[in-house]
């Protein structure tokens, strides 16, 4: 007999999740993680959603998990050649409840979540790097790892949460590696700021936070940046479609450089030591990436199953990658349990995940997705953006106009009418 009922592959938030669930459960989870704590390789944003999936698994888990700051405000700013212009939200109902969610920094987060499933009878095995399959007559059997004597270690199921280069999935033959188009890049630097001085600068009390996106600073390649607020620190980065990079030949960490000494980031950093640099990749390509995240004896979560997204306004893959977790465990206890790892049988995890917010919300923004690969959005709408908020706001002693008027005189000349019409119309069903 198997000393495990599954494997869980990489302790990242799918992973831990999925190994903690099957825990719960009361089966034999064992959480293989390639660095030497979970966490120490791990980097986002980033903001954790308030989602449910932690809580359920640990009652009072956003009370003592070590989140950096409750997020209260959310700004989204169109960065043109020489202004850039802001939507704001913050919330009324800051403080009084978790609004939005809670900025992380994965080192420390991935840790204590990690040892709270061993204390809920998790087996984990750090600086254990899973190198590939134990493949039988077309079922997966276990893993092979670097480190161990014999290299093998068998178990009826093997749950791949290894991240967005999920080499176990591409072996289980789900998919046949992603396209440079599927994929974006994240370059993120980690500002070190004196925690009063924070939230002086930013117009913050106590552990309130805010994050703000930004678009129309990427040099006019495909994609965005951010700034998260942490405890005492500033997570500072940029997240760029992997082709349009590669296309255009710009080095990432120039982009970064650049947005970091921009007009709206370079006051919020002055005097801040740069305390450290990462690059990550992240699926891009959403709900059309994997047809199938299951085959016997295995089941894919998280990033590794490319189940994370943006629609330009919201990032989530975190929240997606716990919550894919939870359901491959049930999906894994429910066929150990009949005795039965075939693929048809784990094929309730597919049912699981299309049922849930997870897919939904994927489908739901996989338009969007699609939308954000027009170049024009990155270059020419901030600058129509630009115009449009000068012309209104400019007061030279000619009379005003309406908006629709001085709409018209910014668009004459920089764009035709016919792309406008276009990116309206995909506008409209990408979002509305
Ligand atoms: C720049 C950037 C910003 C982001 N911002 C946000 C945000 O604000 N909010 C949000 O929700 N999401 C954000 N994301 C996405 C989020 O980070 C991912 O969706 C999430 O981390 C996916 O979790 P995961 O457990 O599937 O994979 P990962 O977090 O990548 O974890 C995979 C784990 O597997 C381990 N591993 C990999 N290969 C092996 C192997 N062969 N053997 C053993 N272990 C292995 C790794 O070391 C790692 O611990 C961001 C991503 C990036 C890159």
């Amino acid at each position: 007999m198997p000393e495990f009922d599954a494997i869980v592959v990489g302790a990242g938030p799918a992973g831990t999740t999925a190994a903690f669930a099957m825990a719960r459960a009361g089966a034999r989870a064992l959480l293989l993680e390639r660095g030497e704590w979970p966490g120490a390789k791990n980097m986002f944003g980033g903001m954790l959603v308030a989602c449910e999936t932690p809580e359920r698994l640990l009652p009072g888990f956003w009370d003592d998990a070590p989140w950096e700051r409750y997020v209260t405000r959310r700004v989204l700013t169109v960065v043109g050649p020489e202004s850039s212009t802001s939507l704001k939200h913050e919330s009324q109902r800051a403080g009084k409840e978790p609004y939005a969610g809670y900025t992380l920094y994965r080192p420390v987060f991935d840790r204590w979540y990690a040892e709270r499933a061993r204390d809920a009878g998790v087996t984990l095995l750090c600086d254990c790097m899973v190198e590939g399959l134990v493949v039988r007559d077309g079922q997966v059997r276990g893993v092979r790892v670097s480190g161990r004597a014999d290299g093998v270690i068998e178990a009826p199921v093997v749950i791949a949460a290894d991240g967005v280069v999920s080499l176990l999935a591409k072996e289980a033959g789900l998919h046949d590696g992603f396209k440079p188009g599927d994929l974006a890049l994240g370059v993120r630097a980690l500002f070190q700021l004196d925690e009063g001085e924070l939230d002086r600068r930013l117009g913050l009390r106590g552990r309130e936070g805010a994050t703000y996106e930004f678009l129309g600073c990427t040099e006019g390649v495909r994609g965005g940046a951010f700034v998260y607020t942490q405890l005492d620190s500033l997570s500072v980065g940029v997240v760029v479609h992997l082709d349009a990079l590669t296309e255009r030949r710009i080095a990432p960490y120039d982009l970064l450089e650049s947005f970091v000494g921009s007009a709206p980031v370079a006051p919020l950093l002055q005097g801040a030591r740069l305390a450290e640099y990462s690059a990550h990749l992240l699926p891009e390509g959403g709900a059309s990436m994997l047809p199938r995240r299951s085959a016997a004896g295995f089941l894919v979560a998280g990033d590794a199953g490319a189940l994370c997204y943006t629609n330009g306004l919201t990032f989530e893959g975190m929240n997606l990658a716990m919550a894919s977790g939870e359901m491959a465990a049930k999906a894994a206890v429910e066929a150990v349990g009949a005795g039965d790892v075939s693929a048809e049988l784990l094929s309730a995890y597919d049912a699981l995940l299309d049922d849930s917010f997870v897919m939904k919300d994927l489908k739901t923004w996989k338009r969007a997705g699609a939308f954000l690969k027009r170049d024009q959005m990155f270059a020419l709408y901030p600058q129509l953006i630009e115009g449009l908020m000068e012309s209104i706001y400019r007061s030279d002693g000619r009379p005003k106009q309406r908006i629709a008027r001085l709409g018209l005189g910014v668009v004459r000349g920089r764009a035709s009418w016919r792309q406008l019409l276009k990116d309206g119309i995909a506008a409209g069903r990408s979002y509305l």
